[in-house]
């Protein structure tokens, strides 16, 4: 009897459900299994979480079973893991069960981690998870006056244009209530650099500019004060808020960090990033944000590398197309309006920035449609 090949993911999100379709789709159900093993039955599309403060979009519109997006033929197992045995190629779950893999993608990002800053969790909002956007709403629709002030922690692994694009929106939102003077909103970046790259950098410090929004470079949140209301940088320099809203710090999982997976000198797995493979073994893969490379958790960064890594096993086990060698590139949608978007493209050190237009606004602003009803799915 022929033994079936496991290819195990981990992770039940853009990265995880997109890698397990794929996987599914390429490899034959008589020459492999597929099991996807995360808590959880819904999946949260975040990137339009942005939408919500202003009331472009309501919350239910943002979320669907992930029984529903993933292959009938694909095992979930509801559980969370708790660590790796790389040694015997299994993984543990928090329940106790062992469950052995040929092939395993980590696909299950970073987890936040308010507590490095002192203050984070008591003054802080953000627009990671649902309940703190929501409070967020709340926030903006009772703010008559004040300063907001928005930006990204140090560590944050996500979009890093995400800040830029809830000034622009707030921006607006406020000029439309007629309290533009009243308010004033800042923003403020860790580096003078967005995913590496300074051109993007100034290319968004000058959209921020033209839409009232002052921009603050090189400030690395280190604390908050929170007597004062006071944001606090590892240089000493303050920003005064009223409301401040920043993407929280994150760090590796504990079930990760706890294995025994190669690590860089950086704390981060150490990878091969022209195959997306740990070093020195082509059994388990990474991507999305469990990566931890900056700009790796953007969600078309996760989609391409889910393609990627679904051909390279299907390659292993069924010999689909050699991928070849994976090359990261980011792209992003950044509002420059509230009826405006652009592409743009962060490729090594190049920047390619497109024609603002209005479509792009609204293929960002629906994008959950598309998302849900391809995307996730596998199909492109
Ligand atoms: C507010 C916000 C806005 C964004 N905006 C944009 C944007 O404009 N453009 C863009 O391109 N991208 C954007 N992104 C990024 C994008 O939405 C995703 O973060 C990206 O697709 C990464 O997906 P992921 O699957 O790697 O991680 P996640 O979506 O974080 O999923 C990780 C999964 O792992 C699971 N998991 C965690 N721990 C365990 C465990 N112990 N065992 C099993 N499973 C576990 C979790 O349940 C979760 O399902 C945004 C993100 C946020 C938060």
């Amino acid at each position: 009897m022929k033994v079936l090949e496991r290819i195990v993911v981990v992770g039940n999100s853009t990265a995880g459900i997109t890698v397990a379709n794929k996987i599914r789709t390429r490899i034959a159900k008589e020459d492999a299994e597929v099991i996807l093993i995360a808590g959880g039955n819904r999946h949260y599309f975040n990137e339009a979480s942005v939408f919500l403060p202003v009331n472009y979009l309501q919350g239910s519109c943002l979320s669907a079973p992930v029984k529903s997006l993933l292959k009938k033929s694909i095992l979930h197992v509801n559980e969370n893991i708790k660590s790796i045995d790389v040694e015997n190629n299994g993984i543990l779950t928090e329940e106790g069960h062992l469950i052995r893999y040929t092939y395993l993608v980590i696909a299950m990002d970073c987890v936040p981690d308010p507590d490095a800053i002192p203050g984070f969790k008591e003054e802080v909002r953000s627009v990671n998870e649902v309940q703190s956007t929501i409070s967020l709403k709340e926030d903006i629709q009772n703010l008559k006056q004040g300063s907001i002030v928005i930006g990204n922690a140090p560590n944050f692994k996500g979009n890093q244009t995400l800040a830029s694009d809830i000034a622009i929106l707030l921006s607006k939102y406020f000029k439309e209530k007629k309290l533009d003077s009243k308010i004033k909103i800042q923003v403020f970046f860790p580096e003078d650099k967005i995913h590496g790259n300074t051109e993007l950098f100034n290319w968004v410090e000058n959209e921020l500019k033209s839409n009232n929004v002052e921009v603050i470079g090189g400030f690395s949140l280190t604390s908050l004060n929170v007597k004062n209301r006071e944001l606090v940088s590892s240089a000493g320099k303050t920003i005064k808020y009223d409301l401040p809203v920043v993407m929280p710090p994150e760090s590796l999982h504990k079930s990760i960090l706890s294995s025994h997976l190669p690590k860089t000198e950086n704390g981060r797995i150490d990878i091969d990033e022209s195959t997306l493979s740990i070093k020195n073994n082509d059994q388990i893969y990474l991507i999305g944000g469990s990566l931890g490379i900056p700009g790796s958790q953007n969600i078309y960064s996760a989609l391409d590398q889910a393609e990627f890594v679904s051909a390279r096993i299907a390659n292993r086990i069924s010999g689909y197309r050699d991928p070849g060698q994976f090359k990261l590139r980011i792209e992003l949608h950044p509002l420059i309006d509230n009826k405006l978007a652009i592409s743009a493209l962060v490729d090594d050190d190049s920047l390619i920035v497109g024609k603002a237009s209005e479509t792009d606004f609204l293929l960002r602003l629906y994008a959950h449609s598309s998302y849900f009803g391809r995307e996730i799915r596998g199909f492109v």
